[in-house]
């Protein structure tokens, strides 16, 4: 065994009801003035925290978008240095999160994050920022929000849709965790019981939106498969993915959702130990088969088509794939993508 493990320097504070610890962890922080972040949807938990905050909330800013344009990110910014904020707070999903990294990246005001998606960003160092219709990522200690609280009460109102990508989007992380490149034991053991929490909670939540247990169970989860993305080097899946988001401007859990169960397959012959790890997380024979048999079972989107991914872009996609190589268990080939690429198109059962 050798490996390299970066512990985790966050603090979480985790369970239903943990919101009302904000006041608290903010003055953890020792942060007097917090500049709360949301997308417009959200505005209304924005100002809740606001409420909660009194005195401690220097200011809303409810216009975070997919993607972290980098106007936002300036706007945000600008509004952080002119309200003097010293901390900021960003409730929602993994867009919003970006924009608070995105803010953090210049300013180096700390980030107290509260999820209220599964995607996992609050765990990682990694940020996005869009310009020029172009999406930069990187990797940066300064973006790591500095406390999490994750209370699954939050959670309560993410669509029943939205709350089976967004999962799926986690499981992805953890799934290629396992085989990646600079794998190890801590994230291997994370990435195997995130899968698991969310293969059992999310069909539940699919039953009972308003089970808080099972909102606990996929927010754990989804925590889980933060840190196994943050401790590793993704392969062909987010590769994949980040090619076909950005070419063809397909929505980000949904593709993760569609293409997983496919790359997993692509990859299981070089990675039989993480399949094991998969499919046993999963209750399942075969890993590949076990992730599309659990999208069938939620009701997620299957198929690339659905998503409005033109057919007549999939060789393109294939070629973009295979243009940059990257380290991934089976070798990339143009012919094997334009294979996986075209049977995630019409929704076919992993090969
Ligand atoms: P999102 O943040 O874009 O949210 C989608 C919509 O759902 C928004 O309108 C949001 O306001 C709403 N929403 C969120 N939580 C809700 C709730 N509880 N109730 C009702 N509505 C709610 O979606 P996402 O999938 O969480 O994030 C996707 C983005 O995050 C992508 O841009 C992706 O690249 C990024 N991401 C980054 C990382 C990273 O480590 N940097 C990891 C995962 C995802």
């Amino acid at each position: 065994m050798q490996f390299i493990y970066t512990s985790h320097p966050g603090r979480v504070v985790f369970g239903a009801g943990s919101l009302a610890h904000l006041d608290r962890e903010i003055g953890l922080l020792g942060a007097q003035r917090a500049l709360v972040l949301s997308t417009p949807e959200q505005a209304a938990q924005a100002e809740d925290i606001a409420a909660r905050l009194g005195q401690r909330c220097a200011g809303v800013f409810a216009r975070a978008v997919m993607h972290v344009p980098i106007e936002t990110a300036r706007q945000a910014r600008e509004e952080a240095a002119r309200v003097g904020a010293d901390c900021a707070v960003a409730i929602g999903g993994g867009s919003t999160t970006g924009l608070g990294k995105a803010v953090a990246l210049e300013s180096a005001l700390p980030i107290l994050a509260i999820p209220t998606t599964y995607a996992g960003s609050e765990m990682t160092a990694i940020y996005g920022i869009t310009e020029g219709g172009l999406k930069k990522t990187g990797r940066d200690a300064r973006v790591l929000p500095k406390t999490v609280i994750y209370d699954p009460e939050l959670t309560l109102s993410l669509p029943t849709a939205m709350s089976a990508t967004s999962g799926m989007n986690a499981i992805a992380h953890a799934v290629e965790a396992l085989y990646a490149v600079d794998a190890n034991p801590i994230i291997s053991m994370m990435s195997e019981d995130g899968i698991r929490a969310l293969a059992k909670g999310l069909p539940q939540v699919m039953r009972n939106p308003a089970d808080i247990e099972a909102r606990s169970l996929c927010m754990y989860g989804a925590w889980l498969c933060g840190v196994a993305l943050n401790g590793t080097s993704m392969a062909l899946h987010h590769k994949l993915c980040h090619t076909l988001g950005g070419t063809f401007n397909l929505p980000h859990a949904e593709t993760h959702t569609v293409v997983l169960p496919h790359a997993t397959a692509y990859n299981a012959k070089a990675a039989p130990e993480a399949m094991t790890r998969v499919a046993r997380a999963l209750g399942a024979a075969d890993a590949a088969q076990g992730l599309y048999d659990l999208e069938v079972a939620l009701g997620t989107p299957r198929s690339l088509q659905a998503l409005g991914m033109p057919e007549s872009g999939l060789d393109n996609a294939a070629d973009l794939a295979a243009a940059n190589p990257y380290a991934n268990p089976v070798p990339i080939g143009r012919a094997a993508i334009r294979r996986l690429l075209d049977n995630a198109f019409f929704g076919r059962a992993p090969v």
